[in-house]
């Protein structure tokens, strides 16, 4: 049964992990910034982390800088 719980755990923190690095909302109009897809707009390879992101970033959609930003959280909150 530990060994139970320490598998979930495991799989909650990897699930933490890649939501740390993972995608990231704009608070102001939605727009989600996906790692994974990188951004067309600013010429940003697919595979960048959100980190790694130039200063001159701004939301695509609404224009708004990196600070205008929120961790995207995929389970919807609550
Ligand atoms: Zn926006």
């Amino acid at each position: 049964m530990q060994q139970e719980r320490i598998d979930e755990m495991l799989d909650r923190l990897n699930r933490e992990r890649s939501a740390l690095a993972g995608k990231m909302q704009c608070k102001v109009c939605w727009y989600v910034y996906d790692p994974d897809k990188g951004c067309e707009e600013y010429d940003i390879a697919p595979g960048t982390a959100f980190n790694d992101l130039p200063d001159y970033f701004a939301c695509p959609q609404c224009g708004n800088g990196k600070e205008a930003f929120i961790p995207y959280d995929e389970k919807g909150g609550e």
